[in-house]
C-alpha cells in the first residue's frame, strides 16, 4: 500500500528513487583513563584525527560547485577555521594531559563547555551556532571511533539516484552528496530559510524538510516518490502512481523549457496592457535567480540581512557597497530599497530589544516605528541610499506606514541627510523617488492621503493580511484565519489601487500573494499593473499575465467582491483561471 508523508518541500522538482536511510547516528563517548607514558601517544592519535577531519572538509570546500552562494561556502570555511582554533585544536590536548583522558572525552567536555557558552546568549542566530559545534566535533570523534557511516564520508557511491533520509543534513554533507548524485534528501527536522534548503534550491535537488518520524516509516531501499513543490513523498507507489509522476515530471521539464522561452519578452495582457514583473530580493543568491529570469528589476530589495546575524551595525560604506552591489547585478534597472523593517518576527540584537518584554512585537515597534525612534542608525541608512541613488535608478520605500506624521517626519529626516551631502559634496539623487508600503489596514483605509506625498505605493499583502484578519503570519494555530481571498482584504487592496490611479501615481504589490499564479487574475481584475515576487515565480506569472484579458477580468473580479462567503469566493476566482 502506498503511504503518504507530508513536510516542507524547500526545492521544487520531481524524483524518483530508492530510499538511502541514514541510521540514527549518535555517538556514545564515554571516559577512560591513559597510562602516564601514554599520553603522548593519545595527543598524537588526536592530532592525527584533527588533520584526516580537517583533509576531509578542504575535500568538500574543493568539491563546492562555483555557482554555490557565498554564505554556504563561508559555513564550511567556518567549520575550518573551527578545526584550527586554540579552543578545539588545543584545550583538548590540555585535557589529555591533565585529566589523562582519552581524546574523545577531552573533546566531549570541551564541547559540552562551548555549547554552555552558545545557549546561553540572547541571539538567537549565534545560539544555532552549538550546530556547528557539535558538527565538527562529532566529526573528529567519528574519526577516532573510526566510525564513517555519515554521508560525507561515504566516498564509494551508494547513493546515485537515492533519496536520502535523515534526521538532519548539514551543507557540507549536501554539497558531497551532490556530488554522488543523489536524486534528492528528506530531512525529519529543518527549517525552509535553513542553510540546507537554501543549498538545496540553489543546487537544485529536491528536498522535503520537517517530515517528522520519517525513518520509523520508512525502510531502506524502499521506492519513494518525493514531490518537493508540494512537499509531499509517496513510499512503495504502485505502478500507476509511479507513471503519472513520471509523466508529470516530463510535463515539468517541458513546463520550465516553455517558461525559459518567456524570458526576457514583456508581460502583456491580450488587449495591450503592459504588466511590471519585478523581483524581491532578500538573500545574495536571489540576484543570480533574478538574472536567470531576467525580471525588469528589484520592487522590493530587504535590507534587513544586513543588520542581523551580527553584534555590530553595518557602517554607511558596508551599506553603500551592498546596495551598488545590488545595482550592478541589475544592470541599469530599477531598485526599490526598503529601509530597515526590523522588528515583529525579525528580530536583531540591536536596539536592545531582545531585554524588553513586549507582549504583540507585531504591533509594537517595528519597520518605520523602529527607524524613527533609533533615528541615528535611520540617518545612516538614508545616507547609504541617497549616496547609491547617484549611481542608478533607486527607489526608497517605507515598510509599515500607519500615519502620515511618520511621513513627515522622514521627509524631514531625508532634507537634512540631503544638505549634510550636499556640504559634504557628496553626490545624490536630490529627485531620490520616496514610496510607502502599505500593510497596515488604516493606510490602506487612507491610502489616497498617502498618496498624495508619495512616488509609489507598495502593498505588503503578508502584513495588511495578518493585520487585517487579526491572525499571526508565523501562528500554526491562527493559519485558517490568514485568507487573502478575505472580502476585507481585496477591499482594502482594491482601495489601494484605486487611491494610487486617482491621484496618478504607481501602484505595486511586493506581498507573496504578488507571486502566486493563483491570485494573478484576481489582482489584474482589481487592476495591479505592477507585481514584485520572488524571482522563481516570475516567468509563471508572466505566462499568465500574458495570457489574460486585463478589461474583461476587472467586469468579472468586480461581480466577485461584492461575495460574502468564503468558499463561494474561492470558486469564483478558481474559474477565473478555468480557462487554463
Ligand atoms: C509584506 O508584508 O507583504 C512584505 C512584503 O514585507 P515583509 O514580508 O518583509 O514583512
Ligand atoms: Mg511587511
Amino acid at each position: 500500500m502506498t503511504l503518504a508523508l507530508y513536510g516542507l518541500g524547500v526545492s521544487r522538482g520531481i524524483a524518483i528513487g530508492q530510499a538511502y536511510v541514514l541510521a540514527h547516528d549518535e555517538l556514545r563517548i564515554t571516559e577512560y583513563k591513559i597510562a602516564a607514558d601514554q599520553v603522548d601517544k593519545e595527543i598524537a592519535r588526536f592530532e592525527d584525527a584533527l588533520d584526516t577531519a580537517l583533509q576531509q572538509l578542504q575535500q568538500v570546500r574543493y568539491q563546492i560547485p562555483t555557482n554555490t552562494p557565498v554564505d554556504i561556502q563561508s559555513f564550511i570555511d567556518t567549520h575550518l577555521l573551527m578545526l584550527k582554533d586554540a579552543a578545539l585544536a588545543q584545550v583538548p590536548i590540555d585535557t589529555i594531559t591533565m585529566r589523562r583522558c582519552n581524546a574523545e572525552w577531552a573533546l566531549q567536555l570541551q564541547r559540552d563547555a562551548l555549547v554552555n557558552v552558545f545557549e546561553a546568549m540572547d541571539d538567537a542566530y549565534l545560539r544555532t551556532r552549538r550546530d556547528d559545534v557539535d558538527f565538527v566535533v562529532s566529526r573528529v570523534q567519528r574519526i577516532l571511533l573510526n566510525r564513517s557511516e555519515h554521508p560525507s564520508e561515504l566516498l564509494g557511491n551508494p547513493l546515485r539516484d537515492a533519496i536520502v533520509l535523515a534526521d538532519d543534513l548539514s551543507p557540507a554533507d549536501v554539497v558531497l552528496m551532490q556530488h554522488q548524485g543523489i536524486a534528492a534528501f528528506i530531512t525529519e527536522f529543518g527549517g525552509t530559510t535553513s542553510h540546507t534548503a537554501i543549498l538545496a534550491r540553489s543546487l537544485g535537488i529536491p528536498a522535503l524538510v520537517g517530515v517528522h518520524n520519517a525513518r520509523r516509516y520508512l525502510k531502506d531501499g524502499e521506492l519513494l516518490i518525493v514531490d518537493g513543490r508540494r512537499g509531499v513523498l509517496l513510499a512503495s507507489p504502485d505502478d500507476a502512481i509511479v507513471e503519472f509522476f513520471i509523466s508529470r515530471r516530463q510535463q515539468e521539464s517541458a513546463t520550465a523549457a516553455e517558461l525559459n522561452k518567456l524570458k526576457g519578452r514583456p508581460a502583456i495582457t491580450h488587449d495591450g496592457k503592459k504588466v511590471n514583473l519585478l523581483a524581491n530580493v532578500e538573500l545574495h543568491e536571489d540576484l543570480v535567480a533574478i538574472e536567470r529570469v531576467a525580471a525588469e528589476g528589484i520592487g522590493l530589495y530587504r535590507t534587513e540581512m544586513l543588520f542581523m546575524n551580527r553584534p555590530d551595525l553595518p557602517s554607511e560604506e558596508e551599506q553603500l557597497e551592498t546596495y551598488l552591489n545590488v545595482l550592478n547585478a541589475v544592470s541599469g534597472a530599477p531598485v526599490t530599497i526598503r529601509s530597515l523593517d526590523i522588528g515583529g518576527d525579525k528580530n536583531v540584537t540591536w536596539p536592545q530589544q531582545s531585554c524588553s518584554i513586549v507582549s504583540n512585537p507585531a504591533l509594537s515597534l517595528r519597520g518605520i516605528r523602529l527607524c524613527l525612534k533609533e533615528t541615528a542608525v535611520f540617518r545612516v541608512q538614508l545616507r547609504a541610499i541617497l549616496r547609491a541613488s547617484a549611481y542608478g535608478e533607486v527607489r526608497l520605500m517605507l515598510p509599515m506606514l500607519s500615519n502620515l506624521g511618520e511621513l513627515t517626519q522622514v521627509r524631514r529626516l531625508i532634507d537634512t541627510v540631503k544638505k549634510e551631502l550636499t556640504a559634504q559634496g557628496l553626490k545624490f539623487n536630490s529627485k531620490l523617488p520616496v514610496g510607502g508600503m502599505i500593510e497596515v489596514p488604516a493606510a490602506a483605509l487612507s491610502a489616497e492621503m498617502f498618496a498624495k506625498y508619495l512616488d509609489f505605493l507598495s502593498i505588503g499583502t503578508n502584513d495588511l493580511i495578518q493585520y487585517t484578519v487579526a491572525a499571526d503570519r508565523i501562528d500554526d494555530a491562527v493559519s485558517y484565519l490568514y485568507d487573502p481571498l478575505h472580502p476585507g482584504v481585496l477591499r482594502l487592496i482594491k482601495m489601494t489601487i484605486d487611491a494610487g490611479n486617482t491621484v496618478g501615481i504607481p501602484v505595486a504589490m511586493c506581498g507573496e500573494m504578488a507571486g502566486d499564479i493563483r491570485y494573478t487574475r484576481l489582482l489584474l481584475g482589481l487592476g495591479l499593473r505592477e507585481f514584485s515576487m520572488h524571482p522563481a515565480f516570475l516567468l509563471e506569472v508572466k505566462r499568465r499575465v500574458n495570457n489574460s484579458d486585463f478589461d474583461h477580468l476587472k467586469k468579472q473580479v468586480g461581480e466577485i467582491l461584492p461575495v460574502a462567503e468564503p468558499a463561494v469566493i474561492v470558486e469564483l476566482v478558481d474559474t477565473l483561471n478555468d480557462d487554463l
